[in-house]
């Protein structure tokens, strides 16, 4: 076998592609060629550090893959292990809830840093010219008919008119006279929790057309 052969090999061995066989023919050079011995060797490094996490064959990590992350992780956050062996030891031995945990702190303190920027009024529907807007107060008129959802982020929504869709109010508040009518969904979404996940779905939602 030759080197390039053997190179070959190598790729498919990390993705558990090979037969007995070819596995024996691969050993046998890797055992007489130093060159082959040292880049299977950095392979298989490579293939620990970055491979494993994306590779659909093998989705969920093992308990060592885990906790290799977990220490890049750690190693990659610039505070003073040294300082919290407690803590660090304790990453170490629940790898994977602290890979989730890190993954969902990092997720929900950057909604959350949008969530306190986002303080300005919002209007956001298909039909806004039937609508009032003035300060923080969006008014639909008596007799007014808006068609499709309106959403309002921020103020107050008063309806006295109709409305053919949802109304979203986020973060204010929804007054709705006697001579309202909305045909679809009335949602006020007021804590942190509910609008993440408000805008989660929503997002995801948009993704999907
Ligand atoms: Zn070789």
């Amino acid at each position: 076998m030759n080197c390039n052969v053997a190179v070959m090999l190598m790729h498919d061995y990390l993705d558990d592609e090979l037969s007995r066989d070819e596995q024996a023919e691969l050993k046998l050079h890797i055992d007489s060629c130093v060159a082959c011995r040292t880049r299977l060797e950095q392979l298989e490094r490579t293939e620990a550090l970055t491979g494993t996490m994306m590779d659909k064959r093998r989705p969920v990590m093992t308990a060592e893959q885990s906790s290799a992350l977990t220490a890049r992780i750690m190693d990659s956050v610039p505070f003073k292990r040294r300082r919290r062996a407690g803590f660090a030891s304790w990453v170490r031995s629940h790898p994977a809830i602290s890979v989730a945990a890190v993954f969902v702190l990092v997720m929900f303190s950057s909604f959350l840093a949008m969530w306190q920027q986002d303080s300005e009024l919002t209007v956001s529907g298909s039909d806004l010219a039937q609508v009032v807007i003035s300060g923080d107060t969006v008014t639909v008129p008596e007799g007014a008919h808006v068609k499709g959802d309106l959403v309002v982020e921020n103020g107050k929504a008063n309806v006295y008119g109709e409305v053919d869709g949802d109304v979203t109010v986020i973060s204010g508040s929804l007054y709705q006279a006697s001579t309202a009518h909305i045909s679809g969904e009335v949602k006020q979404i007021d804590q942190a929790l509910d609008w993440f996940w408000y805008k989660v779905s929503h997002s995801i939602s948009s993704l999907a057309y």
